[in-house]
């Protein structure tokens, strides 16, 4: 007897509880890749995430003919393709791991009553999350809104799934449908702008494994105070691995463990709490499947988003509006499809309060940029960030990109590497190279001279806009 086996962000085979689920009832799994990227909603997967996926699915299919068995990719409608997959193949069931972005839960729950109605077994399965967003509540029935609360819960119900390595091997379907070359569905950039990208990263259960061993043997060591220094590897990389599920979260916590004793326990309880806000970020998502496009704070929604300049996005997009910190941030991220947490703080305050633009259309560029693009942890990242969000930043604490890069990136080793025209500036100028025009212009000359807003006005501007929203 068959199985479809719809591989959907569970691109790995150790630790896929679906794929599993199918072996255990005898199937021979036919693994399936459906390429559906209007499903999503309002938020279509963007060019770098696109990029990835393509790379990760070629590993996937490698992994898969390795064992016996291959990958098939097809064109959507999703539904229609399972069941034209099903009445070919003459399969009695479809296996899935779950999703939980608003557009994709409403699609999988359609289609699994669909398939069901017509007599085929479907199950769906958690390979992404350590708590799923409905096993977790306040004493009184509602949603966690707060961290800490949530995440002392959490750990109060902590039981970690165990660890399955992949099948050795899997028994091979030969019959078609073939489905169409991977090449076909045009996720790979047809210009290579994501040449570089490839040097820092190996999409692929692989890559993955390699990701987690190099942090556990490294940047673990050190990570509760490292984590903030972009100027240095102090995390683990491991976030589009996540989101694509080339690893399973809980393989991450077991590898976490397994160095406790050796590492400082502060260290691995750090790192845990950092997935733990991945965890809080789906569950919000799930229980306020608005916010992707609207304030989780409804007091924002008549907040005054002046824009204070009509180029300053664009300058803010390309990594030009004069404040070093956040021009290094958005070239790593143009570069690398990258950025770090701390910076990525610190341009989406600069963007919201100096610059003060919604927060929506910084959710936008990171969607269309980052390869760990994931619409529950870009959400909380980008409300978080404006002050707008649950359990968020206070609107009024604007981060000063010149002192927080002082203090994280003290060398000013990290700007310089993004921003190399700044490099021959001595280092206390990186941070703020307006300071000394004339050195601006001799030793960097092409640097904006000032910052698209200075300092102080953007400042002020935000805070009386908080002001106002008050009154
Ligand atoms: P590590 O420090 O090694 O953390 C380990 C893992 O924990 C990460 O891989 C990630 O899965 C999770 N994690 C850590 N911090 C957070 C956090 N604050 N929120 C949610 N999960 C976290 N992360 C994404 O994965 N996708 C996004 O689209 C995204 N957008 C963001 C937007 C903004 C404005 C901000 C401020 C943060 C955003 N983050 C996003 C969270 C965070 O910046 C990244 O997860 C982190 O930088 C990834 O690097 P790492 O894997 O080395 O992290």
């Amino acid at each position: 007897a068959f199985a479809l086996v719809w591989f959907r962000n569970d691109l790995r085979l150790a630790d896929n509880p679906a794929l599993r689920a199918a072996l255990d009832a005898g199937y021979t799994p036919i693994p399936v890749y459906i390429h559906a990227p209007d499903e999503e909603g309002e938020w279509t997967p963007g060019a770098a995430s696109d990029a990835w996926r393509h790379h990760s699915l070629a590993a996937l299919d490698a992994d898969l003919r390795r064992r016996g068995s291959r990958l098939r990719c097809f064109f959507g409608p999703s539904l229609a393709t399972l069941q034209t997959l099903v009445a070919a193949s003459g399969a009695q069931a479809v296996f899935w791991n779950r999703r939980y972005e608003p557009a994709l839960e409403k699609r999988d729950t359609r289609i699994k009553q669909k398939l069901r109605a017509q007599g085929v077994r479907a199950e769906s399965a958690n390979a992404a999350l350590l708590f799923e967003p409905w096993t977790l509540q306040t004493k009184q029935g509602t949603p966690y809104k707060v961290f800490t609360p949530f995440w002392r819960a959490a750990l109060a119900d902590w039981r970690l799934a165990a660890l399955e390595e992949a099948p050795a091997s899997l028994p091979a379907f030969d019959d078609g449908p073939d489905g169409v070359e991977l090449q076909a569905l045009k996720l790979a950039p047809a210009r290579d702008w994501d040449r570089r990208f490839w040097d820092e990263w190996t999409p692929g259960e692989a890559g993955a494994r390699d990701a987690l061993e190099t942090f556990t043997d490294g940047a673990l060591r050190g990570y509760a105070t490292q984590r903030d220094r972009p100027d240095r590897v102090g995390t683990s990389r491991l976030s589009p691995h996540l989101h694509f599920g080339e690893i399973a979260p809980w393989r991450v916590v077991h590898a976490l463990e397994a160095r406790r004793g050796e590492a400082n326990g502060q260290d691995i309880d750090t790192a845990i709490k950092e997935l733990g806000w991945r965890e809080f970020a789906h569950y919000l998502l799930h229980h306020f499947p608005h916010t992707p496009g609207q304030n989780f704070n409804p007091r924002f929604n008549d907040f005054d988003w002046a824009r204070v300049s009509p180029l300053a996005l664009e300058a803010w997009q390309h990594g030009r509006t004069g404040v070093p910190i956040v021009d290094a941030g958005m070239r790593e991220l143009w570069a690398t499809g990258w950025m770090h947490n701390r910076v990525r703080m610190i341009v989406a305050s600069y963007l919201t309060k100096h610059l003060r633009y919604h927060w929506g259309h910084g959710a936008r560029w990171f969607w269309d940029t980052l390869v760990d693009a994931d619409l529950a942890s870009n959400t909380l990242g980008w409300q978080w960030a404006a002050g707008t969000g649950a359990d968020a930043a206070p609107y009024f604490r604007v981060f000063n990109p010149v002192t927080q890069a002082e203090k994280f990136d003290p060398d000013g080793r990290y700007i310089a590497r993004w921003v190399p025209e700044l490099a021959a500036l001595p280092v206390p100028l990186r941070f703020a190279p307006w300071r000394d025009r004339r050195a601006l212009q001799s030793l960097a000359p092409g640097y904006p001279l000032q910052p698209v807003v200075d300092l102080a006005e953007g400042r002020d501007g935000a805070l009386a806009a908080y002001s106002k929203l008050r009154g």
